[in-house]
């Protein structure tokens, strides 16, 4: 089972990769643990990609693609993976391609868990979180008691600064606009599984599976 799981920002890809990892028993490989794995193990890829991270650029993609390159030869990939947050352009997913081609194996299926734009926006701009304690709520879906209060421990509740609509709206502009073409080229190999993400996370995991039979 070679996988790679997608999703705009907030559409639950998180939850569904964890029990992807545990039903189907393959390692989940998301390129920020990928990242913080390889700097603390010190690997020259890794050493390297945290030369740019500190100077506040990029990692070049020859480095992201030798890093994944590298964890797709260890021993736990042998029966499959999840792949999350690589590639993210077309040209990244050629150079998977040929990763995936030179040890006789491909991609088995893409899954985009779908949940429309509005729908996200409504979801991250009425979010609320307590200051004080953490606790998270939703002015629509997730109400505290006491307008604008917190239920657990009586603090006020604040909109964080990135969960305005015009936030909401641009950083899934920018996600919409660089995967687009993503999309499109997994779709042209026929391996593009779309699932509905706006639905109860147990009913949108059986879609995951039903999908993958
Ligand atoms: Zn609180």
């Amino acid at each position: 089972m070679k996988l790679l799981i997608m999703g705009r920002p907030g559409a639950g890809k998180g939850t569904q990769a964890a029990n992807i990892k545990d039903y189907y028993k393959i390692p989940h490989i998301s390129t920020g643990d990928m990242f913080r794995a390889a700097i603390k193990n010190q690997t020259e890829l890794g050493l390297l990609a945290k030369s740019y991270m500190d100077k506040g650029g990029l990692v070049p993609d020859e480095v992201t693609i030798g890093l994944v390159r590298e964890r797709l030869a260890e021993a736990d990939c042998k029966n499959g993976f999840l792949l999350d947050g690589f590639p993210r352009t077309v040209a990244q997913a050629e150079a998977l391609d040929e990763i995936l081609s030179a040890n006789g194996i491909k991609l088995d299926a893409v899954l985009d868990v779908n949940v429309p734009a509005e729908k996200l926006i409504r979801r991250m701009v009425g979010r609320r979180v307590c200051k004080t304690c953490g606790a998270t709520f939703h002015v629509e879906f997730n109400a505290p008691k006491v307008e604008g209060i917190c239920d657990n421990c009586g603090s006020p509740l604040i909109q964080r600064a990135d969960d305005t609509e015009a936030t909401a709206k641009n950083r899934l502009e920018v996600y919409d606009n660089q995967t687009a073409p993503l999309l499109d080229f997994y779709s042209k190999k026929g391996i593009l599984k779309t699932v509905n993400g706006d639905q109860p996370l147990d009913k949108v995991f059986e879609d995951i599976k039903e999908s993958l039979k």
